[in-house]
């Protein structure tokens, strides 16, 4: 699985490249339509080269020379700038993007550093990559609390995931939570969104249905592990009892667990016929795991 701090680092070479080429056409631009300014910056690179050599030699009049002659240049180079109204930094490297500075974050107003808009396409590329290619129509934009009813409640689940997510106050100390739900109450809609939240703001994270936890590939499995946000959807105990689910759950939460790592369990049963259900080794964790409801 991709995160997106390495999607965005993957970039850079590319970002950097891209910036060095507008700088050059940038100034075979200038220097074509302004040829002496090619002549007296091309001047002032040799005076440099023979000021150092100058300063070898400790001949300091020869040097002080070259100050001046480098002086008088510069002096005719910014007046030619000036007088065309020429970039002044037509010959620096900027930033493609202005928001982020090509580092690819930017701070939200509450200090918190995101995804800048200008990777968008690697964001995209990462939800498709951990487990949320399916949902590229649930974003936090499109949420509402009232959507299905009951919107007090609705926004007190949300922040009650988005405080464990964020491992905010008495929070951090659980990282096992499960959030129960009555079936069709839009659970899904904001597990998708939380692990799409986790993911702009920098962490790695994935989704994925119970269910489908065991048939991940061993790679993937071994990332799910150790990943800074895990949601695991339609969660419940029969799930647990086939095939390898229950060992791979197990596994997976008791590692987790001892990393201090957040994972939430959604499911449509209380907690309390999760515990009595389970496979065991599952069960004795809930019994540890935080309430969302
Ligand atoms: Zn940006």
């Amino acid at each position: 699985m991709k995160t997106i701090k390495g999607l965005i680092a993957a970039g850079l070479a590319e970002t950097e490249a891209a910036r060095r080429i507008i700088r050059e056409d940038a100034m075979k631009r200038v220097y074509k339509d302004y040829p002496e300014l090619k002549d007296i910056d091309g001047r002032i690179i040799d005076i440099r080269k023979d000021r150092l050599i100058a300063v070898i030699d400790h001949d300091e009049r020869l040097a002080k020379r070259y100050d001046v002659e480098e002086e008088n240049l510069i002096a005719r180079r910014d007046m030619i700038i000036k007088e065309n109204h020429i970039d002044p930094e037509f010959d620096m490297e900027k930033s493609i993007c202005a928001k982020c500075g090509d580092t690819g974050f930017v701070r939200g107003k509450d200090g918190t550093p995101r995804v800048c808009s200008c990777k968008r396409a690697e964001l995209e590329e990462c939800y498709e990559s951990c487990g949320l290619g399916d949902y590229t129509s649930f974003t936090m934009k499109n949420y509402r609390d009232d959507y299905l009813g009951e919107p007090e409640k609705r926004s007190e689940i949300k922040k009650q995931m988005l405080r464990a997510m964020l491992g905010v106050g008495d929070t951090a100390s659980k990282p096992l939570w499960v959030y129960s739900g009555a079936p069709q109450t839009g659970k899904t809609y904001l597990a998708v969104i939380m692990a799409k939240t986790a993911i702009s703001l920098g962490k790695s994270a994935f989704y994925t249905k119970c269910e489908n936890l065991a048939m991940l590939e061993s790679d993937t499995i071994e990332d799910v592990k150790r990943i800074d946000f895990l949601v695991i959807d339609d969660f419940a105990d029969d799930v647990t009892l086939h095939g390898d689910t229950g060992s791979v759950l197990n596994a997976v939460l008791e590692i987790r667990a001892a990393s201090g790592l957040c994972t939430i369990l959604v499911s449509a049963l209380p907690l309390a016929d999760l515990i009595s259900g389970c496979d065991m080794r599952v069960s004795g964790k809930l019994g540890r795991a935080g309430k969302i409801s």
